[in-house]
């Protein structure tokens, strides 16, 4: 876009499709009229439902009338700078967006990520150190997905040493690997990518390949490519003297030996795909294979194709894979609960990209608003309320954990009864029996509801007995012949790091160590494998509040803030103290049972053998904001 698009009518259509309490707030920014803010029309602190947070049409229509002429006055007036609001200002503008009035307490952190005051607030400095020092000091980073690319990012803007190795042969992990079709973000793609590199996306939850695109030209423009050894693989690192990591990598020329101070493990919870222990699974005489390790060139047009699994990736590639072929059984063991998202798919129109592009600062406001609706404003659905019956009176599980998830269930049925309620049986086989966010809640625009309506597609809850060559037979005796069988089973989770085997000091291999428990002081380090650090460690995944870059970002933050701290005082390692890491953990569990997903019956990739949450995180963005703002050296013994 250019200054000729500022034209009266550009303005006027991008206007009709604004998003309203983004608008108001970018046009206190544009007036400087707070009186904009403090009426009695205010968006209601509804997370689903009316976009506009139920502004009336009146109102919506003088305050687009009032942004047309505000904005042909800036246009007309050359564009001038904009002074920025007063912190209480934006104060008030959070609370006006977010329609509820905040703690204190969350002033820092939304303002941090508003980034109207600071441009790259995650950034940490190490400009006042040497740059001998620095430069001196070598980080091996495992991984060139989103979190090891964010990392190389940060290190090579502070002047240390680092070099990436990934096992693919190309960056963006999990975007590279997952290759199946209808694969696509599910959170919404504004607050899905860096904060310092916001992207005009074509879409409001993009395509693989869009994703895929984004993190290598990032790649690319940071200037880390060079740091990056592709095809490498880690087999194992071992701790040896203070500050001294010793890892065997095998690569396109055979293993070899390198030496780092510190290790970023970037390696994701979902890197390691995870096939079903299903009799007979090596027995089917057809192509089978994982979503994760799509095998194109087996055309399934006009085939019959088994799928399963209905987790986030079957629940993506059924609808896609039915459009081709012959017939479709998907096999469910759980159902999913179902979040409708009516711009699931939709692109991004001309005007909303010129709102987003030109409209100074409504980018800001829109992407905070995601941040919100799609974040901690959701997290109250789903805290367990210790005096909530949640099975009154039926046997049929645990229904909900708190009035306002009991309405949140109510609210899914009856978006599920919408589209499927002329079918009872398959209405039946779609409503879970457990409450909302006991595992991922997976976003839809109907087209998951309408393919399972599809004349060539049948869903299966007839438990899976075996395999056998010509396809899946259920325990009812019913055998379902199919052409191709496609697993979308999910990943080894709570085998986190697997297969890397890293001895630390004393010698002992960490997931030896933890066995199928693994655990870390922030997600981030353990005690007893000084100088190791994690991102999208044990955790820190998120269920239903937020995007996992905001995670990373934080995570790196405090990483980087440790290495400023061990190059700054020249100090070889950190390790973190063992009674710090174990409260730290107390809390974390106590936390996760508090939560829908830590519902005992519930099964999911949340949690290891034993039913333990050993990869979410269960409390506000707002409290892992603030733990990973710097380290507390008490946290830690030095060497
Ligand atoms: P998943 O959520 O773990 O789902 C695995 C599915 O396979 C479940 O339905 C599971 O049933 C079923 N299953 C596993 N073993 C089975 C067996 N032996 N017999 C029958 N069914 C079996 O895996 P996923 O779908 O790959 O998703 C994993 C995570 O990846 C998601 O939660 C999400 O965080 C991420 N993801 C994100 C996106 C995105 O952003 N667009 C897309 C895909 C995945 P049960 O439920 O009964 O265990």
């Amino acid at each position: 876009m250019t200054d000729a698009s500022w034209t009266d009518a550009t303005i006027e259509a991008a206007l009709a499709e604004a998003h309203v309490p983004s608008l108001i707030n970018a046009l206190v920014h544009l007036t400087g009229d707070v009186s904009l803010i403090r009426g009695d029309e205010r968006p209601a602190s509804q997370l689903f439902g009316d976009p506009q947070g139920g502004i009336s049409p009146e109102h919506q229509e003088a305050i687009r009338a009032r942004a047309l002429d505000a904005l042909t006055a800036h246009r007309d007036a050359g564009f001038p700078d904009l002074p920025p609001p007063s912190p209480a200002t934006v104060k008030e503008m959070v609370d006006f967006i977010t329609g509820v009035e905040l703690d204190d307490a969350y002033g820092e952190f939304l303002m941090s990520e508003l980034k109207i005051f600071d441009e790259d607030p995650y950034r940490v400095s190490l400009d006042d150190l040497s740059e001998a020092a620095r430069g001196n000091f070598h980080v091996l980073v495992i991984g060139a997905g989103m979190s090891g690319i964010l990392a190389a990012i940060r290190l090579k803007e502070a002047g240390v040493g680092y070099t990436v190795v990934d096992k693919n042969a190309g960056v963006g992990g999990t975007w590279f690997e997952n290759r199946y079709p209808g694969c696509r973000v599910d959170s919404p793609n504004h607050t899905y990518s860096y904060s310092f590199a916001p992207e005009d996306w074509p879409q409001h939850f993009s395509p693989q390949r869009v994703l895929l695109e984004y993190f290598e030209r990032i790649a690319t423009e940071h200037g880390i490519r060079d740091n990056i050894r592709l095809s490498t693989e880690v087999l194992e690192a071992r701790y040896e003297d203070p500050g001294t990591w010793r890892v065997k990598v095998r690569g396109p020329n055979g293993d070899s030996t390198l030496t780092a101070n510190a290790i970023i493990s970037a390696v994701g919870q979902l890197n390691r795909p995870k096939l079903p222990e299903i009799e007979g699974r090596d027995s089917f005489a057809g192509p089978s294979f994982h979503t994760a390790q799509w095998q194109a060139q087996h055309d399934l047009k006009g085939k019959r194709i088994a799928v399963i699994g209905t987790g986030a990736s079957a629940f993506q590639t059924v609808p896609e894979i039915a459009k081709v072929a012959a017939q479709v059984t998907v096999f469910q063991r759980t159902a999913p609960w179902v979040s409708l998202r009516p711009d699931y798919h939709a692109p991004i129109s001309d005007a909303k990209h010129w709102l987003l592009n030109e409209v100074p600062f409504y980018g800001k406001w829109y992407r905070f608003f995601m941040f919100w609706t799609t974040g901690e404003g959701l997290l109250s659905m789903v805290r367990r309320d210790p005096g909530w019956d949640g099975n009154p009176g039926d046997s049929n599980g645990e229904r909900s954990v708190s009035l306002a998830n009991d309405q949140l269930r109510a609210l899914l049925t009856a978006n599920a009864e919408r589209m499927i309620g002329d079918d009872p049986a398959l209405f039946a086989k779609c409503i879970p029996n457990y409450p909302p966010a006991g595992k991922r809640m997976l976003i839809d625009n109907g087209h998951w509801f309408r393919a399972l309506k599809r004349d060539n597609v049948e869903l299966v809850t007839d438990p899976i007995d075996r395999i056998n060559p010509d396809g899946v037979q259920t325990e009812s005796g019913r055998q379902m012949d199919a052409d191709v069988i496609i697993f979308g089973t999910g990943f080894h989770a709570s085998r986190l790091l697997f297969p890397m085997k890293l001895f630390g000091k004393d010698g002992v291999e960490l997931r030896e160590h933890w066995g199928a428990d693994p655990r870390a002081y922030l997600g981030i380090v353990m005690p007893g494998y000084p100088n190791l650090f994690c991102c999208y460690g044990p955790n820190t995944n998120i269920v239903v509040n937020g995007s996992i870059v905001f995670f990373s970002e934080c995570e790196v933050r405090y990483i980087m803030a440790c290495l400023k701290l061990l190059i700054g005082r020249d100090l070889a390692a950190m390790d973190c103290r063992r009674e710090v890491h174990d409260a730290y953990n107390g809390k974390i569990d106590a936390g996760n049972l508090g939560m829908a997903w830590g519902s005992p019956d519930v099964r999911s990739w949340y949690k290891n053998e034993r039913g333990r949450v050993t990869q979410n995180w269960p409390f506000t963005l707002l409290e892992f904001w603030n733990q990973t703002r710097a380290p507390n050296p008490e946290d830690f013994d030095f060497a």
